[in-house]
């Protein structure tokens, strides 16, 4: 039996994406699509100089960690 040298390089890399494949749906089915967890955390910008930051605080002003200034939440 003959094999071309295209066809000796070609069967395995067929064979090693299929495994790719099945891997791939087995994952995919198994955890489905991610999902993003919500986190109660609030979005502060600062009026001073402009830096956003996160607070998980339930507080009504929150004090920048570049310039110390206290700031209102854009988002809660
Ligand atoms: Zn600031």
């Amino acid at each position: 039996m003959f094999v071309s040298l295209s066809e000796l390089i070609l069967i395995p890399m067929l064979f090693h994406l299929l495994v790719i494949l099945v891997c791939w749906l087995y994952y995919l089915a198994r955890e489905g699509a991610p999902q993003l967890a919500p986190t109660r955390n609030r979005i502060y910008r600062c009026q001073v100089c402009e830096h956003v930051y996160l607070d998980a605080r339930d507080v009504p002003l929150a004090r920048c960690p570049r310039c110390g200034c206290l700031n209102e939440a854009v988002k809660t």
